[in-house]
């Protein structure tokens, strides 16, 4: 094995404070790799990796409104005198401001394409250019399947989940030379705080879309992460990975 393959591998993965972050960030930790925690709030990412450091494994935390280019250029610079090189980024925050298109304010719209699609933007020019001058890396997308279907109620999230599908195809074919793979997860229905709050009727309706009869685990999420972050998908770029119980067949 050569000593590039051998070196602890860097993650950063953001959304890591709660839900599907975490359980990417404990998962990728599981896989030996040393994973940097962001989130908003600075308690919820150094939650998440002090609880990977109890359980054995290598986490730090920063906290990074990912809303904004300005704050994840300022963090990049910092991990990048602290880490040589960002091996594994999850792009994973994600909030929603759902309504119907005539009452959605635009602050709903612009906050929604900011934290889940321009912080990718951002991420990757800021991560990309010393992980492509590497020749080895993995981006994941966190994307969404109404970022293939559309929804009634989320024509801001759906647009920046469609997003997110266009740039990373895009960069799978900007990056392939360079051995970094781009990919992208649609979760379906997963529990967490994101949909704990909907109300009964509407998670009735959603399961009932749901061949596999039940809402996702975090941990369905996290296996693909962990998958994707592998050298056993090194022969995988540009796709989207829907994780969602047979909801988008
Ligand atoms: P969640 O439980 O609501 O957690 C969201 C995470 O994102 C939190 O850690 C939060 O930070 C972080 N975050 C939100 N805004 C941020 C910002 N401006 N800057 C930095 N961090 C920010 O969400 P989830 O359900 O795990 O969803 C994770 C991802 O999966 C999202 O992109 C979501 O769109 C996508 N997804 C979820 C589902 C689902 O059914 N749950 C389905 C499809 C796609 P704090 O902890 O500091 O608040």
């Amino acid at each position: 094995m050569s000593e590039e393959n051998t070196k602890t591998k860097i993650a950063l993965v953001t959304g890591a404070g709660r839900g599907i972050g975490k359980t990417i960030a404990e998962s990728l930790a599981r896989d030996g790799m040393h994973v940097i925690c962001v989130s908003k709030s600075a308690s919820s990412c150094g939650t998440a990796a002090d609880s990977i450091k109890e359980n054995g494994g290598k986490a730090e935390s920063l906290a990074v409104d990912v809303s904004s280019g300005e704050e994840i250029r300022k963090a990049c610079e910092k991990i990048l005198e602290e880490h040589e090189c960002v091996d594994v980024l999850v792009n994973n925050a994600g909030i929603t401001r759902d309504n119907l298109l005539f009452r959605m304010e635009e602050d709903d719209w612009m906050d929604v394409i900011n934290t889940n699609l321009n912080s990718c933007f951002h991420w990757i020019k800021a991560i990309g250019r010393p992980m492509t001058r590497k020749r080895w890396g993995r981006i994941i997308n966190i994307s969404s399947v109404v970022g293939l279907t559309g929804n009634a109620g989320q024509a801001n999230y759906a647009a920046a989940k469609a997003g997110m599908i266009g740039l990373t195809k895009s960069l799978a074919r900007e990056f392939a030379a360079r051995s970094v793979t781009v990919n992208a997860i649609a979760p379906g229905f997963i529990d967490t705080d994101m949909t704990s709050s909907l109300d009964d009727r509407i998670k009735e309706v959603a399961l009932s879309t749901v061949p596999l009869k039940r809402f996702g685990k975090v941990e369905d999420i996290a296996e693909m992460a962990s998958f994707l972050s592998s050298e056993k998908s090194s022969y995988i770029t540009g796709q989207v990975f829907t994780v969602d119980g047979g909801m988008v067949m």
